[in-house]
């Protein structure tokens, strides 16, 4: 540990958000971002415990070397310390702006934790800024040739490793660019779509070959050594009431993916928010990024419901340090609506019972109170609604590629094999959240490493 008494003589500091009103004019980064001094004294702030927590299973997926890392930043030796996170790390640039840091919550310091994501990302950017990162593409290959199905953190994980192992991974996406819920997701101002094309250009660079716009199907079994599947779990849970067909009625990642689309382009948004009165079911996450991005839009309003009760504001004896504190956070899109109209967007314990219609066109929803999951009668509220969108959240992964490889799907609508591996059967792998289930780019990055070594494993035992 450099400092001592790092922890006592300085604050926690994060990255700020820039100014509420400008950074709802357009789609650029959320962040203002600390220079160089700042954070090295928040390196500082890290304790080098002798248990750290950061790094056990309630902390990071990767396991990062985080102590490691802070200490050697503190130190201001910023290259051996990002040689040591991508010891570990594949893409720090993605989890240092997305990931929710379970390092952090898990950290012996508990609410004044190290900045450890600031950090990580810091010490990537220093390394493209100062030309640090060049590609590296492998001295020797084994001739092994392994397809991975899906560009989402799982499937560039994967890949990443499988090249720096030597065998030969070629990409297949379906989408027009790669990044899976890292492109067409995530919106662009918590992570912007260059960071992400920057990384794949580096990985083609290094010799992956990325092939767009393609469908994946059982014929890559027979033209490739291994595949690995890494499609995601993007079937959305949908909600039956009367007149959900109407017009003006999206899933959220349909919603944020022509949002996205339209970023890139300079264009409009096939489904735009201007002007309308927004609803989002769905409190988590992905409700949050559709606030952010219908408030960017020029929304009249907008309004998020969520069945379940208020979190708590402080965590429950049942819910104790170092695990994932369950309690009520406000996020950038939340707080950007209560800059906007004055009050939190979220109505809690709330459902839609009916979308009102006129000509096929949503015009209103009725919403009900919830007691448990049963709605209270005479509790109703019709509200304006011209854009409802449904953030409700994933069940599974799209039948069309588990049909295509003939693969039964579990109860939960994943691929996660009877025995916890990841082969499905003979040369087939699935990894990220197919394998899993909907979660978090941090779990689907430290997946999608799993498997490139359990099939890097499997090719060695066959060569
Ligand atoms: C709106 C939203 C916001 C999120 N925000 C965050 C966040 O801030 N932080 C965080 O940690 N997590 C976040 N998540 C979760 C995170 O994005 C996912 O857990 C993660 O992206 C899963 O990675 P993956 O590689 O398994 O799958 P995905 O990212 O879903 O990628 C799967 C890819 O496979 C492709 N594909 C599927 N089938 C085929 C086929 N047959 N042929 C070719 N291609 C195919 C798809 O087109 C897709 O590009 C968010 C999720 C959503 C929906
Ligand atoms: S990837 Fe996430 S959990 Fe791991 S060190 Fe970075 S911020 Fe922490």
């Amino acid at each position: 540990m450099g400092k001592a008494t790092g922890f006592m003589d300085y604050p926690r500091v994060e990255n700020p958000y820039r100014d509420a009103a400008a950074r709802l004019s357009d789609f650029a980064d959320l962040h203002a971002y600390q220079p160089a001094s700042a954070r090295r004294e928040q390196a500082s702030r890290c304790m080098n415990c002798g248990v750290p927590f950061c790094q056990s299973d309630f902390g990071c997926p990767l396991y990062n070397l985080i102590p490691e890392w802070n200490d050697l930043l503190y130190r201001g030796r910023e290259r051996e310390a990002l040689e040591r996170l991508l010891q570990t790390a594949p893409f720090p640039e993605f989890t240092g702006r997305v990931c929710p840091a379970l390092c952090e919550k898990a950290c012996n310091l508990e609410n004044d934790a190290a900045t450890n994501r600031d950090n990580e990302l810091y010490l990537i950017e220093t390394g493209f800024e100062r030309g640090w990162i060049v590609p590296h593409p492998p001295k020797a290959r084994t001739g092994k040739r392994v397809a991975v199905v899906g560009s989402g953190p799982a499937g560039l994980a994967a890949a990443d490793l499988l090249n720096r192992l030597g065998h030969e991974a070629t990409v297949i996406e379906r989408a027009d660019r790669a990044g899976g819920l890292l492109m067409y997701g995530i919106p662009n101002m918590k992570l912007p779509k260059d960071i992400v094309e920057r990384r794949v250009a580096l990985m083609a660079a290094e010799g992956i070959e990325f092939q767009l716009n393609a469908e994946a199907d059982a014929s890559i079994l027979s033209a490739y050594d291994a595949a690995l599947l890494c499609g995601g779990a993007k079937k959305p849970r949908g909600l039956s009431v009367e007149n959900i067909g109407a017009k003006g009625v999206h899933f959220a990642v349909d919603y944020l993916t022509a949002a996205t689309k339209a970023v890139l382009s300079g264009g409009e948004p096939t489904v735009n928010a201007q002007g309308r009165h927004v609803v989002v079911v769905g409190g988590g996450d992905t409700g949050n990024d559709c606030v952010g991005t219908a408030l960017r839009q020029g929304c009249a309003s907008v309004t998020q419901l969520e069945m379940m009760p208020a979190p708590p504001l402080e965590r429950l004896v049942s819910n104790p340090w170092p695990q994932w504190p369950r309690t009520l956070r406000t996020d950038y899109g939340q707080l950007e609506a209560i800059f906007r109209q004055g009050a939190d967007p979220r109505v809690y314990e709330t459902t839609v019972k009916r979308v009102i219609a006129e000509g096929g066109q949503i015009v209103a929803v009725e919403t009900v109170k919830l007691k448990g999951f049963d709605p209270i009668p005479g509790t109703e509220q019709t509200l304006p609604c011209e854009l409802l969108l449904i953030a409700a959240g994933f069940v599974g992964c799209e039948e069309s590629t588990a049909s295509a490889f003939e693969i039964e799907r579990n109860s939960r609508g994943n691929l996660l094999p009877a025995d916890g591996s990841h082969r499905l059967r003979g040369n087939l792998f699935s990894a990220g959240d197919m394998r899993t289930g909907q979660s978090l780019v941090v779990r689907a990055l430290a997946d999608g490493r799993a498997a490139a070594r359990e099939i890097h494993q499997w090719l060695e035992s066959a060569l």
